[in-house]
């Protein structure tokens, strides 16, 4: 098949010219509207964007998923790095990050997706500033982990949380369905803020 073969060698070019990357990726995101080849294409552009001085993704054996790991000592409350979006979607998926009523983001850059749930969470995406930042000291070498009704109200897909810590809340599928002791618990998204404290009013006035 020739396609995905011109795909290869756009992909060999870029790594060896950094600069003309976000080019490249600009003209894959337009080829996947057209091609609908979303998954050879999504495939590319995420080794594309791979490339991070503080990051990398690497596979988890034993919860059989990609991981993104930190490569640098981050201090509490620092920024690891900013974010933007690569598409907002009009419905959530479980790529995407709540930013809004009906707007979801795939984040860029796409590796960040690789960023997984956990009920002890050491990250925080901040939608309001485009921010990706640290609740906690992370050390080189840790797994980034933020807690996804952070910034998700109502997910797609509800899961069975895997993340083997002491306060896990078993079931993951959203802020809306928190209870008040656990909210009071967790740092949220100004958008996600705003609608738990319209749905459970006395949380934030005690
Ligand atoms: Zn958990």
């Amino acid at each position: 098949m020739r396609f995905p073969h011109f795909l290869q060698s756009l992909k060999k070019k870029s790594q060896k010219k950094w600069t003309s990357m976000n080019r490249i990726k600009d003209k894959l995101f337009t080829l996947h509207r057209f091609t609908k080849q979303e998954p050879i294409l999504m495939e590319i552009v995420r080794s594309l964007q791979t490339k991070s001085n503080f990051a990398k993704i690497d596979f988890d054996p034993k919860l059989q998923q990609n991981r993104l790991i930190s490569l640098k000592n981050f201090k509490k409350d620092s920024i690891i790095c900013h974010f933007s979006y690569a598409e907002i979607m009009p419905e959530p998926n479980r790529y995407t990050v709540q930013t809004g009523e009906g707007k979801h983001i795939i984040l860029s850059p796409l590796y960040l997706e690789y960023v997984n749930h956990s009920c002890e969470p050491n990250c925080f995406f901040d939608t309001t500033n485009f921010q990706f930042v640290c609740l906690r000291d992370i050390a080189r070498g840790e797994e980034f982990t933020f807690f996804y009704p952070s910034t998700e109200w109502d997910m797609e897909e509800a899961f069975e949380c895997q993340c083997q810590t002491k306060s896990c809340l078993g079931e993951i599928k959203g802020a809306k369905y928190l209870t008040n002791t656990q909210v009071a618990k967790y740092r949220f998204s100004d958008f996600i803020g705003a609608k738990l404290k319209k749905a459970k009013k006395h949380v934030f006035e005690l």
